[in-house]
């Protein structure tokens, strides 16, 4: 019981700046480049021109919704900051370690004592704040780490948290012999004595601070069970955030450690002749005679049936989006509903500020339960505010980057017993721009709701990102925008249930453990299945409202253009069916090019397009994975591993006879995870965080595949840490020994085998890999030209190659570059300032550049009075959460990194940043300093270049389905690029181009 109470914590945070203000995000440069501690591999954006506050997009408020227009996110942003000064407060009056608006301090009763004065400011009746004795609470008062090995000692408590309830270590401490135990899982403690010593784990987040994996795994437990005498989870986000951590049942002392710091000790273990020592002093007391209170206060109503908005106070560090986000919501609802008529509100609303759950205890829930039949007799809603806004971010090689907009939000309205309110909720939603997990959950989420769901209608949303329950969750984090979505949504839910009688909401209490289904095969442990879908995703998008002046962009229609992927992933199908099942696609230089090019030719055609035609070029030998097969056998079971194993592009193969090796797993593949382990000859398993999808991953930057080459590998298995079991294909690892990618869940199985397996009786691997270099292949471009009115030009371009269906990477790419080439060829030619022209590139899924490497001989005549290149590459990408061990789907399409013109070109930034913001085409904050990764590339420093681009969870996957590309987001960008074009054909050829730009020097790191 006592972890369902302890629920969920905010988050909070703060890490390095004395106060994150709006006047610090002024400081456009200061956006988040600054302040993340970045790790080596990450790319560094360009500086954004524009502040956070002022680059967040706002959904635009629907024509007929103008009385919800005074529920402004601007002034309720301003009531996170007045909560995370609160916490700030607390931590400068002498508590600089555990911080925030804890349960039972002082910054508990002056959250409370401001809530209460916000209550009766905005003229809510019988504000009263109602008193709980808690039992003695659990607060850490200080603790001192440091690691000492290799020549060096580090200092750790700059990131070091405690685990909620962990013990104390006494007033001596502890000094302890340091082991790196990588993923933590059997395999990885194989030949790794822990007794007595500080076990370190790499631990990914599921999200945030909520579900570690190294919880979820059951490696934090193991580590104790082998005797461990500390455990620190290192949190794998990059930078170098303090991460506060719920109970982890273990009885040593347990830590939550930075990214940063944690791989100090881990390269101080692996560097180090004698094991580092750590020593760890952590003080804990459990205070007693503390006390909370429930900050209570009316809005009396037409009638005595009730309305409850309620919201927790408590959280760790800032805690801004956990959850002064939903205080401020209630706050917000509270003024919107205090402005109108009581005779005009139907029911009485009652608005509760909640102990929270960031303890032990959950006083306020418990209250509630326990009182529920005098409280909710007459109750027709519950709307627990909580999360309610939270930045989206993207993990981008070993950086984590910040995009403009909120993320989408798990969500729960009434359970299947009320379809009403669920109907009325997700139209709210819609309307406001609230975007949400695709998918309802089974109960209402981990939270103050979860006890109370099941005895009033209940609505909440929420949401666990990046930030949650670390020192960064500051109210910087917390768009805005997103506050004002939610809170406009909230309204409107309330205002239809309000139209409703009390017989249409109110149900017997519903089971506490509704059955679960089986797990969908593959899965990984411990993931609880959302409830069932409501729409299909396709009807599900949020579509972004097109402003009345823009009706002409009406034409551009993503389910059109939606209809273009399906045609092409359906030129893949047609290839992996026409004898190719393992290594399939549009694969360069195959048949499946040649229909792609076909295609397309004839789709220009149809269009109207002029000199439409095909430029071939000669490819040299082309590296065909033929076929393979993999096994993995313990003596009795044989694993097949060849559904998702898949060579890394250019990987080499066995030989017709194959080998057989042992099999060895090596954790992160870093030095310390090497070091004991023999691998020479041998088949090596590593574990890889995708940053993101396969396009870089911490193996790639980290140098594990070739450190594991270098330690004598026959063979390398890149276990890519995405639930579920893909397919991924990876670019070039650089070794020369047959490397693959591997799904998660087979990986899984394989580590289990081999930490399974007695000494001396490792598993086999059989590998048989079959490679061909096809000599005679062909590719080409497809040409096609809109004459304009001067021979001005303007490119759309589009690679029409990729792996599986490749319906993001870059089916998407190329029906944008269709739905251009429609919507301008219906416009008078006079009216049309310059000649388009169309080009399908043959792509960069191979080693050639055939296309690219003419491109660049003859830039000089192609691109002459050229004012713009757009590269249509990656325009819609399904946005994805990572939830315990399960993929979640979201209702809309990601953030996307971007490019436009470079800082030689403000003016064409500034069009790109508008029309994104008109079309409602989210993006990273910062520009990029180069085009993103793509075909952009090579061209940019001679041409004026717009890209966007995105590569999200299933990139390079075959996963990557036409289902994954939402519709709505290929309209949002096609619209967007079109206007872009409108408004680059209102500028001189002058304004746009530039001498050629330097090459920038390679990524600041
Ligand atoms: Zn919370
Ligand atoms: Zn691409």
């Amino acid at each position: 019981m006592r972890k369902i109470m302890l629920g969920f914590l905010a988050m909070a945070m703060f890490a390095g700046l004395a106060m994150v203000t709006r006047s610090v995000h002024a400081q456009s440069s200061a956006i988040h480049s600054a302040r993340s501690d970045a790790m080596p591999g990450a790319i560094v954006p360009a500086e954004a021109r524009h502040s956070l506050d002022d680059l967040f997009i706002r959904w635009p408020l629907p024509p007929g919704d103008q009385s919800y227009a005074d529920i402004d996110g601007k002034r309720m942003h301003e009531y996170v900051v007045e909560q995370a000064a609160i916490s700030r407060r607390y931590r400068d009056q002498g508590h600089p370690q555990f911080w925030g608006r804890v349960i039972g301090t002082s910054a508990d009763a002056e959250s409370a004592n401001w809530l209460a004065e916000k209550f009766k400011r905005i003229g809510l009746s019988d504000v009263h704040l109602q008193s709980f004795d808690l039992a003695p609470q659990w607060i850490p008062q200080s603790w001192e780490i440091t690691a000492t090995g290799a020549g060096r000692t580090l200092h750790l408590e700059g990131t070091a948290q405690p685990a909620y309830q962990t013990p104390g270590t006494g007033p001596d401490g502890l000094d302890l012999e340091a082991v790196y135990v990588g993923t933590g899982s059997e395999a990885d403690f194989a030949g790794r004595d822990v007794r007595g010593k500080a076990a370190f784990i790499f631990s990914m987040p599921l999200p945030g601070g909520t579900r570690p994996m190294a919880n979820a795994e059951g490696a934090t437990k193991r580590a104790e069970a082998k005797g461990a005498a500390a455990v620190f989870l290192i949190v794998a986000q990059p930078g170098n955030m303090r991460t506060q951590l719920y109970p982890t049942s273990t009885n040593v002392p347990t830590f939550a450690l930075g990214m940063k710091d944690g791989y100090a000790v881990r390269d101080m273990i692996g560097e180090a002749r004698e094991a580092p020592r750590v020593k760890i002093r952590l003080n804990v007391q459990n205070v007693p005679n503390l006390k909370t209170s429930t900050v209570w206060a009316t809005l009396p109503g037409a009638t005595d049936e009730t309305v409850y908005v309620m919201a927790h106070r408590d959280g760790w560090f800032d805690a801004a989006g956990d959850n002064a986000s939903g205080v401020a919501t209630m706050i917000g609802l509270a003024e919107h509903y205090a402005k109108i008529p009581k005779s005009q509100r139907r029911r009485t609303m009652i608005f509760l500020g909640a102990t929270g759950h960031h303890n032990s205890t959950n006083m306020t829930a418990n209250d509630l339960i326990a009182r529920k039949d005098e409280l909710f007799a007459k109750t027709a809603l519950l709307i627990n505010s909580e999360h309610s806004s939270t930045l989206q971010t993207y993990l981008y090689t070993e950086g984590i980057r910040w995009a403009n907009t909120y993320t989408a939000q798990f969500w729960y309205a009434g359970g299947p017993s009320r379809p009403k309110l669920q109907d009325i909720a997700i139209r709210a939603f819609r309307e406001f721009g609230v975007p949400t997990y695709a998918e309802p959950d089974r109960a209402a989420l981990p939270g103050d709701m979860s006890g109370l769901y099941r005895i009033v209608p209940g609505v909440t949303t929420s949401d666990f990102n990046t930030y949650f329950h670390t020192d960064e969750e500051t109210p910087e984090v917390v768009p805005w925008t997103g506050l004002e979505a939610t809170t406009r949504a909230y309204a409107k839910i309330i205002d239809d249930v309000n139209r409703l009688d009390l017989k249409d909401l109110q149900r017997p209490p519903e089971p506490a453990q509704p059955p679960l289904p089986a797990p969908a095969p593959g899965a990984l442990a411990g993931i609880v299945p959302p409830a069932k879908a409501v729409y299909k995703l396709e009807d599900a998008f949020l579509e972004w409202p097109l402003a009345h002046g823009d009706q002409a962009y009406a034409a551009i229609d993503g389910k059109h253009l939606h209809q273009y992927v399906a045609d092409q992933a359906a030129i893949s199908r047609r290839y992996r069916d026409d004898g190719h099942p393992q290594f399939w696609g549009r694969i360069i230089g195959s048949s499946a090019d040649a229909e792609s090019a076909q295609w397309l030719a004839a789709t220009f055609q149809q269009i109207g397009l002029s000199d439409v035609h095909l430029q071939p070029f000669d490819l040299p030998p082309q590296w065909i994975p033929q076929s393979w097969e993999i096994t993995a056998s313990d003596g009795g079971k044989t694993l097949r591993l060849d559904g998702s194993a898949q060579p890394a592009y250019l990987s080499v193969g066995t030989g017709p006879q194959g080998v057989d090796l042992e099999a060895v797993w090596a954790g992160t593949g870093s030095e310390a995870d090497f070091a004991g382990r023999d691998v020479r000859g041998k088949a090596v398993f590593m574990f890889s965080v995708p940053l993101p999808g396969s396009m870089e991953q911490t193996l790639t930057l980290e140098g594990g595949l070739k450190r594991a080459e270098a330690k004598g590998a026959a063979a390398i298995f890149d276990v890519i840490a995405l639930p579920g079991n893909m397919r991924n294909v990876l670019y070039p690892t650089g070794t020369n020994v047959p490397t693959f990618a591997l799904g998660m869940a087979d990986g899984y199985t394989v580590r289990e085998l081999i930490g399974k397996a007695p000494p001396g009786q490792a598993p086999h691997v059989k590998i048989h890999l079959d490679v061909k270099r096809v000599p005679d292949m062909k590719t080409a471009f497809v040409w096609g030209t809109l004459p304009g009115a001067t021979d001005e030009k303007i490119y759309v371009m589009a690679h029409r190659d990729g792996w599986f269906d490749a319906s993001t990477d870059n089916a998407s790419g190329v029906a944008t570059m269709i739905g251009l080439a429609e919507y301008y060829a219906k416009i008078p030619k006079a009216q049309r300032r310059r000649t388009m022209i169309f080009l399908g590139l043959d792509g960069h899924h191979n080693d050639t550049r055939a296309g690219r490497n003419w491109l660049i001989a003859h830039k000089d005549e192609v691109f002459a009075k050229t004012a713009l290149v757009i590269n249509a590459e990656h325009t819609s990408t399904l946005q994805t959460y990572l939830y315990w061990e399960d993929i979640r789907k979201a209702n809309t399409y990601t953030a996307q990194l971007w490019y436009a013109g470079g800082p030689t070109r403000p003016q064409l930034e500034d069009i790109a940043i508008s029309a994104f913001r008109e079309f409602g085409v989210t993006t990273y904050a910062e520009p990029e300093k180069a085009p993103p990764p793509g075909d952009l590339g090579p061209f940019y420093r001679f041409v004026p270049g717009v890209d966007v681009g995105d590569f999200n969870m299933y990139f390079h996957t075959d996963a990557e389905t036409p289902e994954t590309v939402p519709w709505t987001g290929l309209e949002a960008t096609t619209r967007a690029y079109a206007r872009i074009i409108d408004r680059v054909n209102k500028l001189e050829l002058k304004d746009l181009e530039r001498p050629e730009e330097p090459a920038p020097r390679p990524s600041a790191r």
